[in-house]
Order: C-alpha cells, then structure tokens, then sequence
C-alpha cells in the first residue's frame, strides 16, 4: 500500500491499494465515531461496487444505506444535492455521522458539497473509481454543482477525513474515461514532472498505472498544501484549463471530455507561447507527439478566436485579466497574466 499524507487546514491520507474497496470500512472506523455512513454513488458506479463497500462498513459497525443518482455531468445540480439532503434526513443522519462518495468526479464534488453543508458540515471520505477522479478531483476539496449558466459556479472547500483509491476499478473503465483521465495525467508531467512525462513516452501509461497515481496526487498534493484556497500556486494545475473550458463550453459539454478538452487546450496554449519564445522551443512539438500517442487531441475544431471569446466569464478571470499557465519547458511552468484588451494581439498568429 502507498500512503500519502495531506496536511491542509484538515489533515488526512491517501490511501492507493489494489483491492481496498472491500476493507474501507477497516480504514474509516478509526476516524470517525459515526453510527451511520451513507454512500452516495451513481447509476453506472453503485451496481458494480456499492455492495462491496456496504458490506465494508456494516461489518465495521456502520449503519449504512445507499444512495443512487442517476449518472452524468446533467445531474451535478442542486436539485440532486436536494434529494441527497432528503434520504441523509430520512436515514436520521446526523453531524458525527459520514457521507462516503464511490464514484468518478461528479459523484465526488457532490457528495463533498452535500457533506461541507448538510448541518452546516458532516465528514466525508472519498472513493474515485475514475482516473480522472483518483489523479485530480478526489484531492484538494474542491467540492460543488453547476449551475445552468455555468460549471461548478456553487461548491465549498471541505477536504475529506479519507481518500480511499483502488487502482482495480480502473479496468472497468471504458477506454475513453480513461483517456479522460489520461489527459490530466499529461498535464501533470507537463507542469511538475519531466520524469512522468518521460516514462509516459517510454511505456504505455497503463503499465505503470500505480505509479502514475501516486505521482500525480503526490504533485496535487505539493500544490494544495501550499495553497488550500486557491489563491496562488494552485492556478498552476489549471495549465490547459482556461481553452479547456472554453473548448467544452463552445462544445456545449457534449463529445468531448474534461481531459481531451485540457489536452487540446494545452496544446493550442504552448503552441502560442512557444511561438512567443516564452517556451522552450521543440516543447510544443514533444507535448504533441504525446498526446497523439494516447490518442488525445491536439487541436480543436473552433477557431482560436471563438476560443478566446468563451474564454471571457471563466471562473479563473479576474476583472480584465486572465492568468495563463506556460510551460518553461517539458517538467515546468509559470503564470502569466494577460490583461483581456492585450488578447488580440498576443494570440493573433
Ligand atoms: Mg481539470
């Protein structure tokens, strides 16, 4: 088992180990003083593991029952979160008691923010059974919904008692959530991990998959631990986000993932500020060449000015500037602002 420690304003482990689904209960007994657990999982997640962590935390001592919403990023509303309130009241959940989320992202970001504020805030833990969800979103507290005019416009930081990854839940995994993944994966080698990059264009990533794991949470966790709030060095992990967004946005979040949306915006990104010198040069063709491997885009099909216009209202802007994330070369990076009226210019090419 691979243990990685967090210490934000609430410290708690990462625990990666082929198998562990079956001894969470073993793992989250000692945290907690709860009576009752309620996992909340999805309709693609709960037939297949539910049961398996149920099991876990009634031989622990749990009172536990599921919840089950239907999968898909069209359900991360408020209205799930609603009826998640309902069944934690009708369960007689109460403030000592723990939510656990099983499942990818959305289920993640939702069962955390039903657990930062069901009774102004209960313990959560938190199972990813995605790549994307195991390497990213299951760290750093990032809890939350969308709204109808935009992605994750509600949430709250509240970090997790537990992160729980089972690597085993990766080969059910359709090919292209973990190509979702996959494209994350990149981005950290990019911006943190020249040797992660490496070894993803020496071998195939899934040969080495518990590593890339650790890895990556190893990176995740550097960053956050520096800063919880995402005031500062955390806008580093956004490198590809800001096209990324913009690309699922004019794709109106159909067609194309999270990851593959990061991966062509990383793309577009370096290729422009390689053309600016602010790149170390032959940076953009490597990072190419890689993505083209794992079958990931590198470009998108909108115009580069379609592009930058949605950019406008993404979360990561401020008033009249953006702040992008380049790379220095292959391993490293830096931010750099750019005010909205400079746009134009420093992306016409
Ligand atoms: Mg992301």
């Amino acid at each position: 088992m691979k243990t990685i420690h967090v210490n934000t304003g609430r410290s708690y482990d990462i625990l990666i180990k082929h198998h562990i689904l079956d001894e969470a209960g073993m793992y989250i007994r000692p945290l907690t003083k709860a009576i009752r657990a309620v996992i909340v999982s999805d309709t693609n997640v709960a037939p297949l593991y539910a049961e398996r962590v149920k099991q876990s935390l009634v031989k622990n001592g749990f009172e536990t029952s599921v919840f089950v919403f239907e999968a898909g990023e069209s359900r991360k509303r408020l209205s799930t979160i609603e009826q998640m309130y309902s069944h934690f009241f009708e369960h007689h959940l109460t403030r000592t008691d723990i939510v656990v989320a099983l499942g990818g992202g959305v289920t993640g970001d939702m069962a955390g923010f039903a657990a930062a504020s069901y009774l102004r805030g209960i313990d959560f833990v938190q199972i990813p059974t995605s790549l994307l969800s195991q390497v990213d979103s299951s760290v750093g507290g990032k809890t939350g919904v969308d709204l109808p005019f935009g992605k994750n416009l509600v949430g709250a930081f509240w970090q997790p008692v537990l992160v729980l990854i089972d690597p085993e839940t990766l080969h059910t995994l359709p090919e292209a959530f973990f190509r979702d993944g996959l494209g994350e994966v990149v981005k950290y080698g990019c911006i943190r991990s020249r040797s992660l990059f490496e070894r993803l264009e020496n071998e195939q990533a899934k040969d080495f998959i518990d590593d890339i794991i650790f890895e990556c949470v190893s990176i995740k966790r550097d960053v956050v631990e520096n800063d919880e709030r995402d005031t500062g060095e955390r806008a580093i992990l956004n490198f590809g986000h800001t096209f990324g967004h913009a690309i699922e946005k004019l794709e109106n979040y159909a067609g194309i993932t999270h990851g593959e949306a990061v991966a062509a915006g990383a793309s577009l990104l370096t290729r422009i500020s390689e053309a600016h010198g602010m790149t170390e040069s032959g940076t953009s063709e490597r990072l190419e060449r890689l993505l083209k491997k794992y079958d990931l885009p590198q470009d998108s099909r909108f115009s580069l000015d379609e592009i930058i216009s949605a950019t406008q209202g993404d979360k990561k802007s401020t008033a009249n500037s953006i702040n992008f994330v380049f790379l220095k070369n292959i391993g490293s990076c830096y931010l750099h602002k750019i005010n909205t009226v400079d746009f134009k210019t420093f992306f016409a090419r």
